[in-house]
């Protein structure tokens, strides 16, 4: 039940394959598990067609190896890549994104295809798989199946499964085999129940080392996560339904920097959630030669932490969803919010076994929240501003979001012990400008105010220091003033002092009309184009990704045609331009 020393992995993926008689290895950048888990059904898939495949992840690996993947038989590389924020990689791909746009590696012989994973809301679609596709025929590889492209915003596993479908008949054309009629339905895990264990030796739920969360040890990161303190843990909202929160987190002694001015990211994962026989301790080990396996053993609370149950809702396709009707599918399944658990009570005759459910569902992923704060004025602390996810569906069951409603249980003490969260943090390349001189505006509507809440500290400070700060100038929207004015009486005593030149603030339903933050842009559009054109602002929006983003957008391009006098595609392209130059920067989700 220990876990391997890190020092004894493998970083050889030729060595790997070549050992466990593997020919194709699928390589995958992930953020939030997806492009994981599609690799570990492809691996999975190449049982089918007398081939043996396994999940890999680039950063683990020696990817400068890929030259030699020629030494094995009919052998090919598979990538899913996801592409994160801005047209960037995902973390774990990150190296391997750098190594080959640097590189001029000859991949003459190599074999490959690509599945990319994105979200057409952003402006940036699929940009990590289009490039990799391009850049490995650039170097020689020969695509032996058109790049898939998937898209979150529509049916991401509709668009996945179609590509699939037609992908391994490609493969077999172009080695000459057949399907062996073998479904891959055939089981990776075994399951062993324990009854008498030295609990000392039982994972707890750390990711990376056994007693991690015991003894911590510096650096703390995605794998190595520090458990903070929260310190406060407040409502935002003065009335409503909803709940929205305020939680500043201790990371006294953790070493971790939030320097730069910038609004990096977080969190934690660790989440109880559900009722199970939590007493229970197993190990889960895979059967031989089938080695995608990433729970090394558990206490089965520590599953039920580790697995989407509540929230994924694509892996469940195997279990008994008929692929051939889509319709069912996204009806029953992704209209209705159905989740694993849904399924299971709406299908009672449904009793998988737990081990096979292990071998189903993809890690719980760590949920990022924009930096609240400064760390200039709060060396110590980290603050995040978040809304409870909490939402009736068709089937009139009320889902609730796993990290927020956890995070909200999470006081600052409990039963007199300190309440702690694991978390880390994610550089972010939103970030005030250079010179403190430098014009901002700043749209950040709901719980898109955020980030700003650090911009305006942070420039609060430089004042006090004796710089001079650029014009501040924030649009900030919620519903009603009464309700949901988020932080009123720090951005009103900002803009008293004059760290924020303007406060605009939208409020949708005051009145009959909708007054979003647009409107204001485009209310103030003589002095948004002055600063923009003329004094060289930099501009940042944060928040909400499938709407907000792109309405704030179109005002911009539509200040640009009335004031600037371009055409639409000018005015388009001038916002490009300012995006080019980083003038124009997004932290947005959907
Ligand atoms: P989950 O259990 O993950 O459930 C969320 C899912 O529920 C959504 O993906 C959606 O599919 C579904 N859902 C939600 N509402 C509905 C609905 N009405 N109808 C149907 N389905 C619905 N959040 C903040 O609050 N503050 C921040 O500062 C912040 N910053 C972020 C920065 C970045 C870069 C990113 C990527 C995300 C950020 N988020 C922020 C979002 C945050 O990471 C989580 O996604 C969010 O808190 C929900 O997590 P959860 O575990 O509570 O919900
Ligand atoms: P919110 O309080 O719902 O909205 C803030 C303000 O923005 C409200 O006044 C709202 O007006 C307004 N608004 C709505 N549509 C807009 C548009 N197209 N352009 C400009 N303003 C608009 O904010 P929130 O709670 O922070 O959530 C914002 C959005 O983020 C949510 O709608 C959701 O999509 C997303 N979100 C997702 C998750 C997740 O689970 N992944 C978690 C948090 C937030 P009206 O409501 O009156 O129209």
């Amino acid at each position: 039940l220990e876990s391997t020393p890190q020092t004894t992995r493998e970083t050889s993926f030729i060595g790997k394959m070549k050992k466990t008689g593997k020919n194709i290895v699928v390589f995958y950048g992930s953020q939030t598990g997806t492009g994981e888990e599609f690799a570990n059904r492809l691996a999975k898939d190449a049982h089918r067609y007398g081939m043996k495949g396994m999940a890999a992840d680039p950063e683990e690996y020696d990817m400068s190896e890929l030259s030699r993947l020629t030494e094995i038989e009919n052998s090919i590389a598979i990538f899913c890549l996801a592409t994160y924020g801005e047209g960037d990689p995902t973390d774990n791909a990150q190296d391997f994104y750098d190594w080959l746009q640097e590189g001029d590696a000859d991949f003459s012989g190599v074999k490959y295809t690509v599945f990319a994973l994105g979200n057409k809301t952003y402006e940036h679609y699929n940009a990590m798989g289009k490039y990799v596709d391009k850049r490995l025929a650039e170097l020689g590889a020969q695509r032996i199946f058109d790049l898939g492209m998937g898209d979150d915003d529509g049916n991401l596993e509709e668009d996945f499964v179609s590509w699939r479908e037609q992908f391994w008949p490609a493969v077999c054309e172009h080695f000459g085999v057949e399907a062996t009629g073998e479904e891959s339905s055939i089981r990776q895990y075994e399951l062993k129940v324990h009854s008498d264990l030295n609990m000392n030796k039982v994972y707890t739920g750390e990711l990376g080392r056994l007693m991690s969360f015991e003894n911590q040890k510096p650096p703390f990161d995605s794998k190595n996560p520090f458990l903070a303190a929260v310190t406060v843990n407040r409502k935002l909202n003065k009335a409503g339904d909803r709940h929205l929160m305020h939680l500043e987190l201790d990371i006294t002694g953790s070493k971790i920097s939030v320097s730069e001015g910038n609004n990096a990211l977080f969190i934690g994962f660790k989440i109880s959630h559900l009722s199970a026989d939590t007493d229970m301790v197993a190990d889960i080990s895979c059967i031989p030669n089938l080695d995608n396996f990433k729970y090394d053993f558990l206490n089965i609370s520590i599953f039920f932490k580790y697995c989407s149950i509540l929230t994924n809702l694509t892996s469940m396709e195997s279990l008994f969803i008929q692929r051939s009707d889509d319709a069912l599918y996204q009806s029953w399944v992704l209209d209705s919010c159905r989740n694993i658990l849904a399924i299971l009570e709406d299908l009672p005759s449904l009793r998988p076994p737990i081990d096979h459910l292990c071998e189903l569902l993809p890690r719980l992923q760590a949920r990022y929240y924009s930096i609240a704060s400064s760390s200039k004025v709060h060396p110590n602390s980290i603050h995040i501003c978040a809304v409870v996810v909490e939402y009736e569906t068709k089937t009139g069951r009320v889902n609730k979001g796993v990290a927020t409603n956890w995070l909200k249980s999470k006081m600052p003490t409990d039963n007199g012990h300190k309440t702690t969260v694991p978390m880390y943090i994610r550089k972010s390349q939103f970030r005030l400008p250079f010179k403190s001189t430098n014009p901002v505006i700043m749209v950040g509507p709901g719980t898109g105010i955020a980030p700003f809440m650090g911009f305006v500290q942070e420039r609060g400070w430089l004042k006090e220091q004796g710089k001079d700060i650029g014009e501040t100038v924030l649009y900030y929207g919620c519903r009603y003033k009464n309700e949901d004015f988020l932080y009123q009486e720090e951005l009103e005593e900002f803009e008293k002092t004059g760290v924020l030149t303007a406060l605009n603030v939208a409020f949708s339903r005051d009145q009959a009309e909708k007054v979003y933050v647009q409107h204001l842009l485009k209310k103030n559009k003589e002095a948004v184009w002055r600063l923009v054109h003329s004094d060289n602002a930099h501009i940042y929006i944060c928040g909400d990704a499938r709407n907000m983003a792109r309405d704030v957008q179109n005002a911009f391009y539509e200040i640009a045609e009335e004031l600037g006098g371009l055409s639409r595609a000018q005015a388009v392209d001038y916002v490009k331009k300012l995006m080019t130059k980083g003038r124009y920067s997004q932290d947005v989700w959907s």
